[in-house]
């Protein structure tokens, strides 16, 4: 890393690391109960800041706040200035996007040359969704024997609970936040507990675009204390969940008594199946990418590699040398392709499965890490050999940089190995074979599937899985399914006969 880029990030990440506030009813505040917790630096373990540890006394006053701002100001706006609003995000976003990336990275340990794509992808969702709501939020009407017509009409549900995960925060966060405010929600966000930091820039940017107090409230804190008197607050009409599939239950569960209406995205474990007439070199670029990328901390990684026999020792020897030169570091270097996971926890868990892989009798082949970056949550991408589809290292999400390979013979056998899992995220298929790329496609129980192609998708097509990965799709207008309530006004033409009981 030049010197100049090295000092320019240490000058943004002074300016901009603070302790960590709530931001509720427009302004930054400590939690009702004083408390904080550490956050960490996930490439030295070193204490970053204090982050405000929220509990149940601060959702009840976020959601107040967001309550107030959906009756009062925000529900009062036209759509058009509503929508500017949101425009208004989008352009703050991106005049501060070198800013935003390093900080995401430094909390993270996400590499910056994909932090800063990931926030240029966080303005689109803004510029995105207030296209969508103004070009595309239409009702239905229908016409009944000329003598009613019956129409439907959009409306925001209220507070919106938003519930976000550590692997990709920023984008996250303002993947759920654009549609639920641009469809007329207010909305109170819970963080994850492990990534702060670009979730108060996102605080400061909405109040530099001086939306109404109270439409956009953050509270700080854990998933058990602060996330669940979200999900159990009886003013809170929905929650928008992305996390681990387990914790996706829990909220469900909790949710109930109040009838939450929840979107679940969930954890995967998503098969790539490479045959022998695919696009080799191709292939091994988004094999590669799809594993490796986000240091594998991403729902839709293709973890499981399902290779055809006849391409089994070619494939494996060309991701080895891929593996070898994969450039391990620190997360603030251009030149990193993978840098530390995001806490100690993680890593002991990402570890643990690399044991028990062993324990199995998989073989393990790692890159490498140098020995000055020892001090961070550093797992080398891995691949794991010799594995069978039925070891634990095959079936549950390991969320790190760690690739299941396996190899088949035909077509019919890995449908079955790619289907016999409890997710079902995503899916990959390589082959030059184009009947047989659609086959594959719809036989794979996976809400999301690519063929010959790496993880690339469109603004406006749904987003989502089957099985355990999820419940519901948000993305283009299905987020209108979600973030609004559907109402239908019937309404009369004529004097219709309507049955006249107890008249005389
Ligand atoms: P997690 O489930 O541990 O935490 C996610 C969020 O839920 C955090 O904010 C946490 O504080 C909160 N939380 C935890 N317990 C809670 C409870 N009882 N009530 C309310 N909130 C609670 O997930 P994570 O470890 O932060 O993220 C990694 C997981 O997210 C992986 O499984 C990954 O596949 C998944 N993920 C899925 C998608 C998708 O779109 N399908 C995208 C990204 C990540």
């Amino acid at each position: 890393m030049s010197q100049t880029v090295q000092a320019k990030q240490q000058q943004i990440i002074e300016q901009n690391v603070k302790n960590i506030k709530h931001y509720i009813n427009g302004e930054f505040v400590d939690a009702a109960s004083g408390k904080t917790f550490a956050n960490m630096n996930p490439f030295t373990n070193d204490v970053i800041n204090q982050v405000a540890e929220g509990e149940e006394a601060d959702i009840d006053k976020a959601v107040e706040a967001a309550d107030r701002a959906f009756k009062g100001p925000w529900g009062r706006l036209k759509v058009k200035e509503r929508l500017a609003y949101i425009n208004n995000i989008a352009d703050i976003i991106d005049e501060h996007i070198e800013e935003i990336a390093p900080l995401e990275s430094y909390d993270t340990g996400l590499p910056i040359s994909q932090t800063r794509k990931m926030v240029a992808r966080a303005a689109n969702n803004f510029r995105f969704y207030a296209e969508m709501v103004s070009a595309r939020m239409a009702g239905e009407a229908y016409q009944v024997d000329d003598e009613f017509i019956n129409y439907t009409v959009r409306k925001p549900v209220g507070v919106a609970g938003l519930i976000t995960p550590w692997n990709a925060p920023f984008m996250l966060e303002t993947w759920k936040l654009a549609p639920a405010l641009a469809t007329g929600n207010t909305v109170v966000l819970k963080p994850a507990e492990w990534s702060p930091i670009t979730a108060n820039r996102l605080a400061e940017i909405i109040d530099k675009a001086e939306l109404p107090a109270g439409v956009f409230n953050i509270v700080h804190g854990y998933g058990e204390t602060a996330g669940a008197s979200l999900v159990a607050h009886p003013d809170v009409k929905l929650i928008s969940f992305t996390g681990e599939t387990k914790t996706g239950t829990d909220i469900m569960k909790n949710g109930a008594d109040t009838l939450k209406r929840t979107s679940m995205e969930l954890g995967g474990k998503s098969p790539i199946i490479v045959f022998d007439d695919a696009d080799f070199d191709r292939a091994l670029d988004a094999c590669t990418w799809g594993i490796f990328s986000f240091n594998g901390e991403r729902c839709t990684a293709n973890s499981r590699l399902f290779l055809h026999a006849d391409i089994y020792d070619e494939f494996v020897q060309a991701l080895k040398e891929r593996v070898d030169r994969i450039v391990v570091g620190d997360p603030m270097d251009d030149a990193t392709q993978v840098g530390p996971l995001i806490s100690t926890t993680h890593f002991k868990n990402v570890q643990r499965y690399l044991d028990m892989a062993k324990e199995a009798g998989a073989t393990i082949y790692s890159g490498h890490v140098a020995d000055a970056f020892k001090r961070g949550n550093f797992i080398p991408p891995t691949l794991l050999l010799d594995v069978t589809n039925d070891m634990t290292v095959a079936q549950e999400e390991i969320f790190g940089p760690v690739l299941a390979v396996m190899s088949f013979k035909d077509e019919d056998e890995v449908i079955e190995l790619a289907n016999d899992v409890k997710y079902g995220l995503a899916g990959y298929v390589w082959t030059r074979d184009i009947q047989r790329a659609h086959r594959v496609a719809q036989a794979v129980d996976s809400g999301m599937f690519w063929i010959n192609s790496q993880n690339v998708r469109d603004l406006r097509t749904p987003f989502g899985g089957s099985k355990s990965s999820g419940i519901g799709r948000e993305g283009g207008h299905y987020a209108f399914d979600f973030y609004t309530e559907t109402q239908i006004i019937h309404v009369a033409l004529t004097d219709h006969h309507i049955p006249q009981f107890g008249k005389k």
